[in-house]
């Protein structure tokens, strides 16, 4: 049994076996359109494949398919939130925010995470695993099925961090915006990272469409060290200097998340030095009020406090947003959910 991930192959990929297996090219394409396009997870609904062919792939090739637990919807903002669970009973979350513009879709791109930032809750039990890209997939297109909608647009900014599995978020990305498959356009992808540069100089060149956003939080390499332990590997001013590079070979604006912490990393000065460290770049900073953790105690910074920081970046001509806080009443903040489900099997 040969038991290959077939959602995770590109349709030349689906050709070598179709080849292997003695069957017509094109089958190839018509598999890639059930899996991509008609985001069918079971064989058996594939009305143009021979049954004969169709025995051997759910044997040899399954197709994986995420199994919805909960879903948990904010009444006031429509924000949903889902809980799946993997074929190894892994779980993971990936939350729907609804725009003017269109749906919008945040998903996990790995179980967990080691990367250590102290606010967050995904990485409190560590990295599990990584997601396979049709683990990726799966979060959009179980949605859209289920919902029958279109997503607008993609952000890997929910549990796990991306450039720490680079390998299969390329895939995942080049597999979502394939023209025979779901087909979409790289600018509404999102990546965000913590700031792995040997990977963010790698997405210049693998898929420089798409937008890189990059979790800041500090101005000082000393504070930032504090609160995400990475920067002890990849400093903040080497980071810096990469972000301006990939502004420069892509011509893509970069965004700078900013968590705003009470008593940590709010305070004017931090607002004044972090200008000064973006100045003359091609960049936007989107500024979080940060959503409090069970597990951590910081609190997050009041509305007043906020708008009074961005009228610092604002006077320097730093183009800032406050993001709108979506989903407040269902633990939408990373790896909430799973903690609290986790603990309630207890
Ligand atoms: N690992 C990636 C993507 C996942 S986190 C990254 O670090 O960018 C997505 C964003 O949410 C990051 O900016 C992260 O720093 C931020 N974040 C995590 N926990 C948060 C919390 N409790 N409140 C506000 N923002 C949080």
């Amino acid at each position: 049994m040969n038991n290959v991930d077939i959602k995770s192959l590109t349709i030349e990929e689906i050709e070598q076996i179709i080849i292997k297996l003695k069957q017509p090219r094109f089958r190839a394409k018509q598999l890639f359109n059930w899996i991509h396009v008609k985001k069918i997870s079971n064989y058996r609904e594939m009305k143009n494949i021979p049954y004969a062919l169709i025995d051997i792939l759910m044997i040899d090739y399954p197709l994986i398919a995420l199994n919805e637990v909960s879903k948990h919807e904010d009444n006031k903002d429509g924000t949903v939130k889902y809980l799946f669970e993997l074929k190894d009973k892994q779980l993971v979350e990936t939350v729907l925010m609804k725009y003017k513009y269109g749906y919008s879709i945040c998903i996990s791109s790995q179980v967990g995470c080691k990367m250590g930032c102290t606010f967050c809750a995904s990485t409190i039990g560590g990295l599990k695993r990584q997601l396979l890209p049709s683990e990726m997939l799966d979060q959009i297109y179980v949605i859209e099925r289920k919902m029958d909608i279109q997503i607008h647009s993609v952000v890997v900014m929910g549990t796990g961090e991306p450039l720490d599995n680079y390998d299969n978020l390329i895939r995942f990305i080049k597999l979502l915006s394939h023209e025979k498959g779901r087909h979409l356009s790289r600018r509404n992808i999102t990546v965000s990272t913590c700031g792995i540069i040997d990977n963010i100089n790698r997405i210049a060149i693998d898929v420089p469409q798409i937008n890189l956003a990059i979790s800041l939080h500090s101005p000082y390499n000393d504070k930032r060290k504090e609160i995400m332990p990475i920067t002890i590997k990849y400093p903040l001013n080497n980071l810096i200097q990469a972000c301006s590079y990939y502004t420069k070979k892509t011509g893509r604006r970069i965004t700078f998340e900013y968590s705003l912490i009470n008593g940590v990393n709010d305070d004017i000065e931090h607002g004044k030095d972090l200008a000064k460290l973006l100045k003359g770049m091609l960049c936007h900073v989107n500024l979080i009020p940060i959503n409090s953790v069970d597990e951590r105690d910081y609190l997050a910074a009041d509305k007043g406090h906020i708008l009074r920081f961005k009228e610092v970046l604002d006077k320097e001509k730093i183009p800032t947003t406050i993001r709108r806080s979506l989903g407040q009443n269902i633990d939408a903040a990373c790896g909430q959910l799973r903690n609290r489900h986790l603990k309630d099997q207890k």
